[in-house]
């Protein structure tokens, strides 16, 4: 291509791709695609449809800046006729041509040009940011419903990659690309009218170029669509690679894993380049013929026009103008092919954003939950078709019951833990909660009844009074001070400057792991459900303060059912009865006492526990 129609420091994201490989292999296939994405990819079809949804939901605003350029062309197309007018009469007459006219209808000419350009420009700005911010609030709806297990099977790369990388390549293409290549279709359908109005013949004579343009176009379009998408999968891949690599790096360290990782990272880049260069091939093979096949029908105007000026049929006034109108024609041309090109990986990414719609639902099944019983009957699940974490669990926990769960690790304790809060639905077999299965309740009704902390505690960047009003966004202050009293946090709460509205997390007070899970379980405390599970909460505080703050929470937790996975077997010792779990099974049940005298797999626990603290 001649040249960029757009500055270096407003090049799409590809103009900064690596220069054309001599050895690259061309994929044959694309099955690659299928293996390397972890969510759902849209297909053509759906993005074309997207596509046409958002052109007539924002038909006005499309409307609007076309008919703006329309009259921005128009001016622009009086200058080339005026100057030809005027070329033909100092041929004539030199005498009789009107010098100051022609300036004057120039002048007025660019004047109205430059008015309208800018104008169409900030028209065409609104609707790309529109457009987008349309396309990025249906994206974050979904992205916060999605339901946790697959999150936890796509990892957090792929889905970081979708919400950055390709959200930019999409407002690359729609703050860019769809208005330029809307300005573009205007300014070349204005020109071909100005060229008929002008000489008819000379149409036929422009059109030269075509054939050759839409033929390789078209075999470029055929191939590239797919290619971007395949190359975005593979960014996406390296990307999870690199992500998890950097996230788990001290479990890396422990188990020497560097070289594994290392050859991971190695294959996946591999990956990723071999596609990038596969892209670039094909757009290498497109560009030249395209850049020929507008140059050369300028040569073919000058030819035809001396031929039909020598036959006294054509005026020099015509052959002029006509020149100038292809001319004109080379840049909008060459801007919507460019910017066709980026609407190739903007639609590739605009694929990965809308699989994320096409993710199942979770299922809802409407129903009132009647008392707090927690029943568990025949409960299986895994998280591989073919392997069972929970190989049949029943039980029922009568409402205020102070439950510990132990067990060997491995055995299935958290995955209980999460099927009993709700986060998905066994495979088979049921768990409810006042009659009413919790996997199928919508989230906000779940939250009500039954909630989990785990271990992972997160401190979100805001006020400490953000991050425990989280849970009942009406606590009053008096409210959220009992909760942190009920989770020994007071005391390190007034000593912070601003109290409650001390900003906390990134930018703010960096607040200790074991500060952050007391924050954790104070939400718990305000969001007031009447079944807690407690996976492991108390981890990180020390085991002094653990066994402190669980006193506190005692008096908060009154008269709820509590159930807890505990690592302390100290907790379970407190608690009215024991799960003992192993292999995905309950292997004992009862009370700290009952289990001692069965002495079975708890009474060795215990014993060994005791042995060593
Ligand atoms: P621990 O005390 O070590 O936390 P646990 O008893 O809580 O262990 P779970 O975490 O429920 O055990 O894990 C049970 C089994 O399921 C283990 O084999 C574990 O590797 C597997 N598992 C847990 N989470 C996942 C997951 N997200 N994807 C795949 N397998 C998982």
């Amino acid at each position: 291509m001649k040249g960029k129609p757009v500055s270096e420091d407003h090049l799409p994201p590809s103009a900064f791709r690596s220069p054309p490989p001599n050895t690259a292999r061309i994929p044959t296939d694309f099955g690659f695609e299928r293996s390397s994405s972890r969510l759902p990819i849209a297909s053509v079809q759906t993005v074309n449809k997207e596509l046409v949804a958002l052109i007539s939901k924002h038909k006005r605003g499309f409307f609007l800046v076309a008919a703006l350029q329309f009259v921005t062309v128009a001016s622009a197309l009086v200058i080339p006729r005026t100057f030809g007018n005027l070329l033909g009469q100092l041929g004539k007459n030199p005498q009789k041509a009107n010098i100051s006219l022609t300036v004057t209808i120039v002048a007025t000419a660019l004047v109205v040009q430059t008015i309208f350009s800018y104008w169409t420009k900030v028209k065409a700005s609104v609707l790309g940011e529109f457009v987008l911010s349309s396309l990025r609030e249906r994206f974050l709806e979904r992205v916060v419903e999605l339901p946790p297990n697959v999150v936890e099977r796509a990892g957090s790369g792929e889905l970081l990659s979708r919400t950055t990388t390709d959200i930019d390549h999409i407002t690359w293409a729609v703050r860019d690309a769809f208005p330029i290549i809307t300005i573009s279709l205007v300014e070349i359908a204005s020109i071909f009218i100005a060229i008929a109005f002008t000489a008819p013949i000379f149409i036929a004579v422009v059109m030269i170029g075509a054939p050759v343009i839409f033929a390789v176009t078209r075999r470029y379009l055929r191939k590239s669509p797919q290619a971007y998408r395949v190359e975005s999968s593979s960014y996406a891949l390296m990307n999870s690679v690199l992500v998890e690599s950097a996230e788990s790096g001290r479990t890396i360290d422990a188990l020497r894993l560097g070289e594994d990782r290392i050859e991971r990272s190695d294959s996946a880049l591999g990956r990723w380049i071999e596609w990038e260069r596969y892209t670039l091939r094909l757009r290498t093979a497109w560009f030249p013929f395209v850049e020929m096949s507008y140059i050369f029908p300028l040569g073919v105007v000058l030819l035809v026009g001396a031929y039909f000026y020598n036959l006294g049929t054509m005026t020099i006034a015509q052959i002029t103008a006509s020149l100038l109108y292809a001319q004109m024609a080379i840049d909008p041309l060459e801007g919507m092919l460019w910017w066709i090109d980026e609407l190739q990986g903007g639609k590739a990414s605009l694929s990965r954003l809308l699989g994320i719609h096409e993710i199942q639902e979770r299922e809802i099944r409407i129903s009132e939950p009647d008392g707090f019983e927690v029943r568990g009957e025949e409960i299986r699940y895994g998280y591989k078709k073919d392997r069972d974490v929970l190989n049949g669990i029943s039980f029922i926990i009568e409402p205020g019951t102070r439950v510990a769960i132990v067990g060997p690790s491995g055995a299935g304790k958290s995955t209980l833990g999460k099927l009993l809060a709700g986060i998905q639905p066994p495979r088979s077999g049921t768990v409810t909660v006042g009659g009413s299965e919790v996997g199928y309740l919508p989230v906000e009704q779940t939250r009500g009844h039954v909630a989990l902390v785990t271990q992972e505690h997160h401190i979100f960047v805001g006020t400490l009074r953000e991050n425990i009003s989280l849970a009942n966004a009406d606590a009053t202050d008096e409210e959220i001070w009992e909760a942190l009293v009920a989770v020994d946090a007071h005391l390190w709460a007034r000593e912070l400057v601003a109290g409650l509205e001390t900003p906390v997390g990134i930018g703010g007070t960096r607040l200790l792991p074991p500060q952050a899970q007391q924050v954790a379980l104070a939400r718990l405390v305000l969001a007031d459900p009447h079944t807690l599970i407690l996976d492991e909460a108390t981890s990180l505080l020390d085991q002094r303060s653990a066994r402190h703050l669980e006193a506190s929470l005692n008096s908060v937790l009154e008269g709820r059912t509590v159930i807890a996975i505990a690592h302390r077997l100290q907790s379970a010792h407190d608690a009215d009865i024991i799960a003992v779990i192993e292999d995905g099974k309950i292997s004992e049940w009862g009370s700290h006492a009952a289990l001692m005298k069965a002495d079975g797999p708890y009474a060795t626990l215990w014993k060994s526990w005791r042995d060593e603290s």
